[in-house]
C-alpha cells in the first residue's frame, strides 16, 4: 500500500491517505466520510482559528481512531503571526499530541533552529513528520538526526532523499494534484529503488 500521509484534497481521501481537515468544515467532512484518515491541527498562518474552546475540541477530536495525527502545525518566518505566538500555540500542541499519543505533521519554513530547541527541550515520544521537505542535505541530516521523519513531496531535493532512510521517510501528495502513485514513482527514480520500499507510511498505519 502506498500512503499519502498528507494530503489537502478530499478527492483523494481513501483508506491509504490521511486528508488534513479545515476547520470550517467540521464535523460534517469527519461524518460524512467513510473511510480514510484524518489529521486537524492549527496552521502557523492561521492562527485566527485557535481559540482554547478549539484546542479542547481538538483533543476530542484525536480520540476518533481516523484522526492519526494532529497538524499541520508548526513554526512560519513567513506567517502574519509573531514567531512567539506561533511558538506557543505551536506548544500546545506539541503537549497535547503527547497526551493523546498522536504523531505530528509538522509545518515549518525558516525556523529549524526554533523547532528543534523545542524537540530538544520538551523530549516527546511521538512521531514528528516534517512535512513537504525540500531542504538541503545538511538539514535533512540534522533532523533525522534529532530523530525527525521527512515526508516528501512534488518538489524535493534529491540529496536529502537519498540520504533519508527509510524508516524515517514518509510520502504525500500536499497541495498537487498528481496521484499519490505518481509521487511515489518520482521519489523512486531519484533514490534508485522501488516504490514499495518507501514503506514507512504503511507500517505506521499498520502498527495502529
Ligand atoms: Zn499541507
Amino acid at each position: 500500500m502506498l500512503v499519502d500521509i498528507h494530503t489537502h484534497r478530499l478527492s483523494k481521501l481513501k483508506n491509504n491517505s490521511i486528508y488534513n481537515l479545515k476547520w470550517e468544515e467540521l464535523p460534517h467532512t469527519l461524518q460524512s466520510e467513510k473511510e480514510g484518515y484524518f489529521s486537524l491541527g492549527f496552521h502557523p498562518w492561521q492562527l485566527n482559528d485557535f481559540s482554547e474552546t478549539k484546542l479542547e475540541l481538538l483533543s476530542s477530536l484525536l480520540s476518533d481512531k481516523r484522526v492519526l495525527a494532529l497538524g499541520e502545525c508548526g513554526l512560519d518566518k513567513n506567517s502574519n503571526y509573531p514567531l512567539h505566538e506561533q511558538e506557543v500555540i505551536f506548544e500546545k500542541q506539541i503537549l497535547l499530541a503527547e497526551e493523546k499519543q498522536k504523531a505530528l505533521i509538522i509545518h515549518c519554513v525558516g525556523c529549524f533552529n526554533e523547532v528543534l530547541a523545542m524537540k530538544k527541550r520538551l523530549r516527546p515520544s511521538q512521531k514528528w513528520i516534517i512535512h513537504g521537505f525540500r531542504g538541503k542535505a545538511q538539514l535533512a541530516e540534522q533532523l533525522l538526526r534529532a530523530g525527525c521523519s521527512l515526508s516528501f513531496g512534488e518538489k524535493f531535493n534529491e540529496t536529502s532523499l537519498r540520504l533519508t532512510p527509510l524508516e524515517q521517510l514518509f510520502v504525500e501528495t500536499d497541495e498537487s494534484p498528481l496521484p499519490i502513485e505518481a509521487i511515489y514513482a518520482r521519489l523512486a527514480e531519484a533514490r534508485g529503488c522501488k516504490s514499495s520500499e518507501m514503506n514507512a507510511g504503511a507500517q505506521w498505519l499498520n502498527s495502529l
